[in-house]
């Protein structure tokens, strides 16, 4: 199975080649050539299989040169957590934060973790991992790499847009873990790690990453979306998903497991003030927020998702790295498949403070919009609303509705560790020296 670019459908690569490399070279990012088909068979028998095994029969068709034993031990490993999904107000809750960084950022690093481990074994090579974050991705990967003798992860996170425990959860591990707070925003940090990427004096740097840009991080992603429809429908009958959105990583692990064949009535693309795919659809004019807006749902605050390049290459079109779109595409295939809602913070709080009081449902803010984006789209269909974050990663807000619910041990552990890590100031060269100080 080939991958290729999305600003180049000729630059071709194998799966490892993508996991490594990351971003193409040409700064596009890779897309499977052909996306497999799991069949109607398999697909009904998922009813009766655990996440693990979902997992395997799902990243199989994609890893084909790793050992089935190999695939089967990390997706055993990777996925020792509970995964509910919970009937409310007949809507279902996919909870995808009972994993020990306490967000659904653990599903693909743990996976990966366990993927690069295999291919640098093989090799005999070390890798730096540099990772963008407003708060989860950075903590998911320092948890599911932390301690791996040849991988190091260097994280860059923002000043003002990730909370205190998040922060916590990236620099109170020290060994490999290396975070760097940048005096900027999240789009600054993952403008730095693209730069990087392409810089060609760090070229002697064995770089990875484990942003969405990575395809390592959308197929694991699309595991839960055969794994929640396992749990309350039965083939053919199509739901539909609402997915809090950011980089639009996790709506793109969607996309893939429809293309599979998972039977999808409809994306609900929920996002936050950061309204530019809920424009873009509606207007068919593209225009990127700079700087992002920042909202409570932080790990969604998105000038620019860079998954819509992937989006916009699914359906025929073509969009650069910057954003331009080079090549329309197919907007009224689109707009049949993705509905897109923009909640704004006030709504967001509202949300919360009615899930709670109607039915019980504790929700923290990027689960929020999603359920918002739920009751907006009216539908007959089952429809699953994903809570990507757990509600104890937000202590002020259920202090506010007077919410009491018990911190996961995974979070009580490190409130009160010593934290270490670097500061630079806003601009790639501050980032690039630092790299070279350490890796050169
Ligand atoms: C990262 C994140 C999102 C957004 O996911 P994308 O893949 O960037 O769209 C939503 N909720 C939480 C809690 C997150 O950490």
């Amino acid at each position: 199975m080939k991958f290729y670019s999305t600003n180049n459908k000729n630059l071709r690569v194998n799966i490892k080649q993508a996991l490594f490399l990351g971003q193409a070279p040409d700064k596009g990012l890779f897309m499977p050539e052909k996306i497999p088909k799991i069949s109607e068979n398999t697909i009904c028998s998922f009813k009766n299989m655990k996440y693990p095994e979902i997992a395997f029969d799902v990243l199989k068709k994609f890893f084909k040169d790793i050992s089935e034993n190999y695939l089967r031990r990390i997706s055993k490993d990777a996925y020792n957590f509970s995964i509910p999904v919970e009937e409310v107000d007949s809507k279902y809750i996919l909870r995808l934060d009972q994993g020990p960084t306490a967000s659904f950022k653990d599903f693909a690093a743990r996976m990966m973790a366990g993927l690069f481990d295999y291919y640098l074994a093989e090799d005999n090579k070390k890798l730096l991992i540099l990772v963008a974050t407003s708060g989860d991705t950075g903590s998911a990967a320092a948890d599911a790499f932390f301690g791996k003798e040849n991988i190091d992860v260097c994280i860059l996170f923002p000043k003002n847009e990730v909370s205190v425990r998040q922060r916590k959860q990236m620099t109170t591990l020290g060994k490999n873990i290396f975070p760097v707070l940048v005096s900027g925003k999240f789009d600054d940090c993952q403008d730095f790690v693209k730069k990087a990427f392409s810089d060609p004096d760090l070229k002697s740097i064995n770089l990875s990453s484990a942003n969405s840009i990575n395809i390592g991080r959308l197929l694991p992603q699309s595991v839960y979306y055969f794994y929640a429809y396992s749990r309350i429908a039965d083939f053919p009958e199509k739901v539909v998903f609402s997915v809090p959105s950011g980089n639009f990583g996790d709506l793109m692990g969607g996309v893939i497991a429809k293309e599979m064949g998972l039977p999808v009535d409809r994306f609900i693309a929920a996002v936050n003030e950061n309204d530019e795919f809920e424009r873009f659809l509606k207007s068919g004019t593209y225009e990127k927020l700079s700087p992002s807006r920042e909202c409570m749902s932080n790990a969604m605050n998105v000038g620019h998702p860079s998954n819509l390049a992937r989006l916009i290459d699914l359906y025929g079109g073509n969009m650069d790295e910057k954003g331009n779109i080079k090549k329309m595409p197919d907007m009224k295939k689109m707009r049949e498949d993705f509905f897109s809602v923009s909640v704004s913070d006030e709504q967001t709080i509202k949300t919360i403070k009615n899930a709670y009081e109607k039915h019980a449902l504790v929700l923290e803010p990027h689960g929020a919009v999603a359920w918002r984006g739920a009751e907006v789209f009216k539908t007959k269909n089952k429809t699953i609303v994903f809570e990507t974050a757990h509600p104890a990663k937000f202590p002020e807000i259920l202090k506010q509705f007077n919410i009491g619910i018990k911190v996961p041990e995974s979070i009580a552990l490190i409130l009160d560790k010593r934290e270490s890590y670097e500061t630079i100031q806003n601009y790639y060269g501050s980032f690039k020296r630092l790299l070279a100080g350490k890796y050169l």
